[in-house]
């Protein structure tokens, strides 16, 4: 996957970009991750990219010149366009199927903002989502832009070591994960549930399903509607409803 970044902050991505994960897909080649600073296309005296908004009012708009500039040099029209994102508080909610829905993409281009706004025909004519990484507002994209990379590029096959561990995380079932314990098995008083301990496959994995659904109805009972279940699984459910937790 090629993925190409435009900031006003490249120096923001280093640490993120070749660290961890990250950091090693890169080195095996599975992922290009560069930044691009679109001042460098400002073409103007002062490279200056952001200008007064029409009709007046406060703060600077990024202006559209340069944005379109770097994306067209990083994909010339006519070739293949690639997903053009907009970090943007008023995009779509980013989520864990939108992640995997990039990670099938070759080509990701993210547009992060600054200052007010973007110059609007930004939106209705270079860009092909807009993404926002929650209902709160930030100084910049860059951070939405590194959370989105980050969750996407983890995706992608040959980046996890163990491919399972994407598989079972929160949301990918559609449920949030179990809960997991590690050595010793006995921690002050608090000791490591004896199922864990028995070696038996069959029990381990009912426990850890039983598990999954009960911290999902706990903490996010609205991702159970859309989940697949079983009509035992949506029983044992009602009847953990209605007991107190414990
Ligand atoms: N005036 C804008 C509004 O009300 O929608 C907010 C601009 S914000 C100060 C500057 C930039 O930070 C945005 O253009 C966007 O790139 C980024 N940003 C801020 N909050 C974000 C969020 N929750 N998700 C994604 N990007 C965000």
């Amino acid at each position: 996957m090629r993925i190409e970044v435009l900031t006003l902050f490249p120096s923001m991505f280093e640490g993120v970009f070749g660290s961890s994960i990250l950091g090693k897909a890169r080195d095996k080649g599975i992922v290009s991750l560069q930044t691009v600073n679109f001042r460098d296309y400002a073409n103007n005296k002062h490279n200056t990219v952001d200008d007064y908004p029409f009709g007046g009012g406060g703060g600077m708009v990024l202006k559209a010149e340069p944005i379109f500039s770097a994306v067209e040099e990083l994909a010339p029209p006519g070739g293949d366009r690639p997903r053009v994102i907009l970090m943007c508080p008023q995009g779509e909610t980013f989520t864990q199927r939108k992640a995997e829905e990039l990670s099938r993409e070759s080509h990701l281009v993210f547009v992060c903002g600054h200052y007010e706004g973007y110059d609007e025909r930004i939106r209705e004519h270079l860009i092909t989502d807009e993404l926002s990484i929650g209902d709160y507002v930030l100084t910049g994209g860059e951070l939405p832009a590194m959370v989105v990379i980050d969750s996407v590029v983890r995706l992608l096959p040959g980046v996890l070591g163990n491919e399972l561990s994407a598989v079972t995380d929160s949301f990918s079932t559609g449920l949030l994960e179990y809960p997991h314990y590690t050595r010793p098995a006995q921690f002050r008083e608090w000791p490591v549930p004896d199922v864990l301990l028995s070696g038996h496959h069959d029990n381990i994995a009912r426990w850890r399903r039983e598990q999954s659904l009960l911290r999902t109805l706990r903490r996010r009972p609205d991702l159970l509607e859309d989940a697949d279940l079983t009509p035992k699984e949506r029983a044992w459910l009602e009847k953990q409803r209605s007991e107190p937790e414990s």
